[in-house]
C-alpha cells in the first residue's frame, strides 16, 4: 500500500513542479492520447459497442459468465448512468470521453462525482477489453526492452505490477502508463478513477473490482491477476505505447 501512495504522490508533485508549462504539456497530451484509440473521441450519447471475441473465448484464465456480466451489466450501467447524467447538460454533449475524463474539475459540482465515476467506468472498460484477446499474444523485442529499462527486468516489472495489483485495498485498476518521453511506470487508482486525470496514457490496465473475478475467482484476487498474464494482448499494447510517445 505504502508503495502506491508513493507512486501517485510522485505523480501529483510532478504535475505540480511543471505547472508552469501546463498549457503546452496539456497540448501536448491531448495530441498524443486521441491518437491512440478511436473510442477517446466518442461522445455523447454513449453506446455499449460489441466485444472483439465472444464471452467465452478467455476461458479458462477468465469465464463466459463473468465475461458476459461484466460487458453487458457493469459496463453497460456506467454508460447508462453517463448518457443520463448528460442529458440535461447539452454543452456536454460534444465533449469527447477523453475531454470529459480530462477536465474533470472543470464541470459542475452536482455531476462532478457521477462524471468521474461513470465517464470513467465507461473509459477503463472499453480499454481493458483491447488490453486481452484470447490466447494473448507474444511481446516484441522493442517493448520488453523498453519494460527492461524501466524496471530492471521483465519479471521486475510483473512482480511490481502482482503486488500493486494484490494489494489495491478495495475497488480499482491497476495501470501501466507512458509520459510523452516513453518512461514507464505503474500505477493503481481507486474505484474507477483512472491515468487521463494525471495526465499519463495508460497503454495496459487490470480490473481488479471484485466483479471482475469473482464468479471463478472468489476471494483469491493473486490467482485472477497470475491467469491475467496469459491473456494479455501485446500487440495492442505496444500500438498504443508507440502512438502515444509519437512526437508532433
Ligand atoms: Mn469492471
Amino acid at each position: 500500500m505504502k508503495s502506491n501512495t508513493y507512486f501517485i504522490n510522485t505523480v501529483i508533485a510532478s504535475a505540480l513542479m511543471t505547472s508552469t508549462n501546463a498549457l503546452t504539456e496539456c497540448e501536448t497530451f491531448k495530441k498524443n492520447t486521441t491518437h491512440i484509440a478511436p473510442f477517446y473521441n466518442e461522445h455523447y450519447p454513449f453506446s455499449l459497442e460489441d466485444l472483439p471475441y465472444k464471452y467465452n473465448a478467455l476461458e479458462p484464465y477468465i469465464d463466459e459468465k463473468t465475461m458476459e456480466t461484466h460487458h453487458t451489466k457493469h459496463h453497460k450501467t456506467y454508460i447508462d448512468n453517463l448518457n443520463n447524467i448528460l442529458k440535461d447538460y447539452p454543452k456536454l454533449h460534444q465533449k469527447t470521453l477523453f475531454e470529459l475524463l480530462s477536465q474533470i474539475d472543470s464541470y459542475p459540482t452536482d455531476i462532478k462525482t457521477g462524471l468521474r465515476n461513470n465517464a470513467g467506468g465507461h473509459f477503463n472498460h472499453s480499454l481493458f477489453w483491447r488490453v486481452i484477446k484470447p490466447g494473448g499474444s507474444p511481446i516484441s523485442k522493442d517493448l520488453a526492452l523498453q519494460i527492461t529499462k524501466n524496471f530492471g527486468s521483465f519479471e521486475a516489472f510483473q512482480d511490481k505490477f502482482n503486488h500493486c495489483a494484490k494489494s489495491l485495498f478495495g475497488s480499482g485498476w491497476v495501470w501501466l502508463v507512458t509520459n510523452p518521453k516513453g518512461d514507464l511506470s505503474i500505477i493503481t487508482t481507486n474505484n474507477q478513477d483512472n491515468p487521463l486525470s494525471k495526465r499519463l496514457t495508460p497503454i495496459l490496465c487490470l480490473d481488479v473490482w471484485e466483479h471482475a473475478y469473482y464468479l471463478k475467482y472468489q476471494n483469491r484476487r493473486g490467482d485472477y491477476i497470475k491467469e491475467f498474464w496469459h491473456i494479455i494482448n501485446w500487440e495492442q499494447i505496444e500500438r498504443y505505447y508507440k502512438q502515444a510517445i509519437q512526437k508532433s
